[in-house]
């Protein structure tokens, strides 16, 4: 009877202990992806954080409570051979790799008419090409564990509809990704891979300074029925929720976790 109602008869604290689970979050030296290294640490995962920038990298391992259950390695997410060395990383120091969390990204302002072609092809070949290649060669090394794992992908409002104008070219690296884990998700279901998106309204990280000022996020807050711009842990919680055995029956989904910020309508 018990079955019936869940597939997996367990109280809620097993059901979110990632104890024994290898997870690697790429860009997890700074920022949203740093508030999803801690919340993946303290459910008992052993960490592996790519980043291209290594001495934050570090910096932010030596925080954790437990450096026994972490390694840092530098990578850029748009080469397919660092993607394949932070899976091996993963693999040579915890034996296994069941979480891929593919946050790294970036998002530098241009209104659209000024947005040169270098400035488009970075975008998409680290938002779009990134979280392929990390996928593919975090999929292969899950199919020859066989025993399933989680893809998630840390994807934008942008990936929904525009909220600022001036992004053009990221908003299309983030619809891409919206479209790219439909077919991912397909693919990777008969082996028990599950892949879904996460998708932030403006969250307050060292990224985000540059392109919005105090004052413009006071004003954004006016926009956002929750009252305030998220910070990195309002993200991390539901990635947390995703890699968990919570989310066992999702794939293929975009979650937004924006405050009710596009409920307002498009960009202003
Ligand atoms: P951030 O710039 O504060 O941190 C990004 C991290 O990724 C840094 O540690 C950086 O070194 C690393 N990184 C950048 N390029 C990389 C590459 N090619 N390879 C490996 N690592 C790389 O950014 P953030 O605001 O924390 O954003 C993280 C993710 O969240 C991005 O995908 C971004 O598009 C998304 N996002 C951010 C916001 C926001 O308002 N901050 C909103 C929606 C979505």
């Amino acid at each position: 009877m018990t079955e019936l109602l869940s597939p997996q008869p367990a109280p809620i604290g097993e059901l979110l202990d990632l104890s024994g689970r290898t997870a690697l979050v790429t860009g997890g030296a700074m920022g949203i992806g740093l508030g999803i290294v801690h919340r993946l640490h303290e459910a008992g995962a052993n960490i592996v954080i790519a980043d291209i920038a290594e001495a934050a990298a570090d910096k932010a391992a030596q925080e954790l409570s437990d450096t026994t259950r972490v390694r840092t390695v530098a990578a850029d997410v748009s080469k397919a051979e660092d993607a394949e060395t932070m899976v091996r990383t993963a693999v040579d120091a915890f034996g296994a790799l069941d979480i891929m969390v593919n946050n790294a990204g970036i998002y530098r302002g241009s209104a659209f008419l000024e947005t040169s072609l270098d400035l488009a092809q970075r975008t998409l070949d680290v938002n779009l090409l990134g979280v392929m290649l990390c996928s593919q060669a975090a999929a292969r090394q899950m199919i020859v564990q066989g025993r399933g794992g989680r893809i998630v992908n840390v994807n934008s409002v942008e990936g929904v509809n525009p909220s600022v104008l001036g992004l053009a070219h990221y908003g299309a690296s983030k619809h891409a990704v919206a479209g790219l884990i439909k077919t991912m998700a397909l693919e990777l279901a008969p082996h028990g891979i599950s892949v879904n998106n996460v998708c932030p309204g403006g969250v307050r990280t060292p990224g985000l300074a540059p392109l919005l000022d105090e004052d413009a996020i006071v004003e954004l807050e006016k926009r956002i029925p929750k009252g305030r711009i998220a910070v990195p842990d309002d993200i991390a919680r539901v990635v947390l929720f995703l890699s968990s055995d919570l989310a066992s029956y999702m794939t293929g989904t975009q979650v937004v976790v924006d405050g009710g910020q596009t409920l307002r309508g498009c960009a202003v």
